[in-house]
């Protein structure tokens, strides 16, 4: 079965590792060493398709170079912010830029996933803003949670992976 290569970026600790974990285990983990890298391998059955993924978990504070090489790398993208800081949300526009540079002239897949929609008592970042920002980058948007599935827009966080699996496998 075909080989969807997922690349997960945003500012270190709006939770793409546990966000990682809870796809793969549906569990949740508190802590999660902030500067470890890792690769996963998934399968999923997605629209009665077996899908082979390789997930790279990125740290977050690469330099330039690594960011590049993570995105030639990578078919798809994750893009994640956290809800409740509001800097995570603006550094996702330089990252989508760098994205159409390293890929161009193609347009990567991608997804923009508001994480800690579990925290909605410290939101800084209003649910219309991130669908703006999703819209501008023609994606799809989900507001969810790594800590309680049942939280937010988007039918939880593994439908954020398998849209994305269906973008890639859509080009
Ligand atoms: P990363 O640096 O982006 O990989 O972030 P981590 O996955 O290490 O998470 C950073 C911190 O945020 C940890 O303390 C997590 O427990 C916490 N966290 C991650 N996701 C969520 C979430 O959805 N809700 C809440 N409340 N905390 C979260
Ligand atoms: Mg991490």
């Amino acid at each position: 079965s075909p080989e969807v290569k997922l690349a997960v970026f945003g500012r270190a600790g709006v939770g793409k590792s546990a966000l990682v974990v809870r796809f793969l285990t549906k569990r949740f983990i508190w802590e999660y060493d902030p500067t470890l890298e890792s690769t996963y391998r998934h399968q999923a059955n997605i629209d009665d398709e077996m899908v082979s993924m390789e997930i790279l978990d990125t740290a977050g504070q690469e330099d330039l170079l690594q960011k590049e090489g993570h995105m030639r790398w990578g078919d798809g993208f994750i893009l994640v912010y956290d809800i409740t800081d509001r800097g995570s949300f603006e550094e996702v526009a330089p990252l989508r830029s760098l994205l159409e540079e390293v890929k161009r002239p193609k347009h990567a897949p991608l997804v923009l996933v508001g994480n800690k929609a579990d925290l909605e008592h410290a939101r800084q970042v209003p649910t219309e803003e991130g669908e703006r920002l999703a819209a501008d980058m023609a994606c799809a948007f989900y507001e969810c949670s790594a800590c309680a599935d049942h939280v937010g827009t988007g039918g939880g966080v593994a439908e954020a992976f398998y849209e994305l699996c269906r973008e890639v496998r859509r080009r």
